[in-house]
């Protein structure tokens, strides 16, 4: 058997290394604590599980979905973009279902890349931004996301002939591995940077709607100009508890929704009929409080979380979004590896390194908030015993 070169040229999955050796300690016995995955642990809502009960009992849902969609899915995400974000959409030329943001991106690396070309991918960052474009034969570059620039990419810093080569840029805010919110006039400079280089900027929009302390995530396509050049992914995942459920969106500029679409039509058959009615639900007002209880669930756990790593001495911010925690290495270990493999060794409790995400993310780890309280308590427990 001869497997391509191409998967040759991308490390192996990180969470794929780490769930086995969870797996592998769990059988020898051991009592881990995994705070390492963001899969959230919540139920999706019972509103959202009775409109997919509903659905899969219509034979018409049985068939092949079309790849641009139902009309109801597409005119209920229209109409929660407005509400939500105050972004008007043409549901006929400027939405489209994905079977999942990942999915979504991966395809757009096929759908705009040729070999050779590049790819601007926020560093540290969600690892489908490098394995994509490594996949399709282009090739990532990265923009460091430093803590003294609020997490966001200096722009500036972008080499000239790679801004020319570049045709994708990768940005994600609520950002996940960092909880960093965008800042204030950033979008407004990516447009600008976009507009410039002929780029089409993709904002991987899964973490809008968990946010805390009053924020509200803005779309990254409520930017002016932004729909001009760019497009948004946005995951029902996260937000809704539906990470099993595989349902997201690709919106904004028509032309790249209609080539996404073009190449999606070669490559799979679309999202089940069902899964886009059950979407509805999930992106009606009703879904609103459900959302919100969520929300004050995530904001005691990372209260929780804050708290106990400030009284061992590390210095976090509470993130204003995200179900996650990024937090600098303890004085004493030499990479976020080294940090990881301590804590997983002497107290069962799985972190993500921060370097999994990119190299700018050396000297930090990742904390997911998707947990039940009593096991969060205790796994952070573990870790002040362990400082102690
Ligand atoms: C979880 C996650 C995704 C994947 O979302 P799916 O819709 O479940 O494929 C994409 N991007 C980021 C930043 C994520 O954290």
């Amino acid at each position: 058997m001869r497997p391509s070169k191409r998967l040759e040229r991308i490390p192996p999955y990180a969470f794929a290394q780490l769930e086995r050796r969870i797996a592998e300690k769990r059988a020898a016995g051991v009592d881990v604590i995994s705070l390492g995955i963001g899969d959230p642990d919540r139920p999706t809502p019972p509103l959202v599980v009775e409109a997919m009960q509903e659905a899969v009992t219509e034979p018409e849902t049985h068939r092949y979905p079309t790849n641009r969609g139902r009309a109801d899915f597409r005119a209920a995400v229209c109409d929660f973009y407005e509400r939500r974000f105050d972004v008007a959409l043409d549901p006929e030329r400027e939405v489209i279902p994905a079977i999942g943001a990942k999915e979504a991106i991966f395809n757009l690396n096929l759908a705009f890349l040729d070999p050779g070309d590049y790819a601007l991918a926020a560093d540290p960052g969600y690892p489908v931004y490098t394995g994509g474009p490594w996949l399709v034969g282009a090739e990532p570059v990265l923009m460091a996301l430093q803590p003294e620039h609020g997490f966001v990419p200096d722009l500036g810093a972008i080499d000239e002939d790679v801004a020319r080569r570049a045709k994708l840029m990768f940005l994600n805010y609520p950002n996940n591995p960092t909880g960093a919110v965008v800042p204030e006039g950033f979008f407004e400079r990516v447009v600008e940077f976009a507009r410039a280089y002929e780029i089409l900027v993709v904002h991987d929009n899964a973490y809008s709607e968990i946010v805390y302390d009053g924020y509200r995530a803005p779309s990254f396509l409520a930017t002016p100009g932004a729909k001009e050049v760019g497009i948004e992914v946005f995951s029902l995942s996260k937000g809704y508890n539906m990470t099993g459920w595989r349902c997201a969106v690709v919106l904004g500029n028509a032309e790249a929704v209609a080539t996404y679409w073009q190449l999606k039509t070669n490559i799979d058959s679309g999202l089940f009929e069902a899964v886009q009615l059950a979407g509805v639900a999930a992106l009606s007002p009703d879904a609103d409080s459900e959302v919100a209880s969520m929300n004050e669930l995530y904001r005691r756990r990372r209260d929780l979380v804050c708290e106990a790593l400030q009284g061992i001495g590390v210095q976090v911010r509470p993130p204003h979004g995200t179900i996650y925690v990024w937090a600098p290495v303890p004085e004493g270990f030499d990479s976020s590896a080294a940090y990881c493999e301590h804590v997983l060794e002497q107290a069962a409790v799985v972190l993500s390194p921060g370097a999994i995400y990119g190299p700018a993310g050396e000297g930090w780890f990742r904390i997911s908030l998707t947990t039940p309280d009593e096991r969060l308590l205790e796994a952070v427990q573990r870790l002040g015993a362990l400082a102690a």
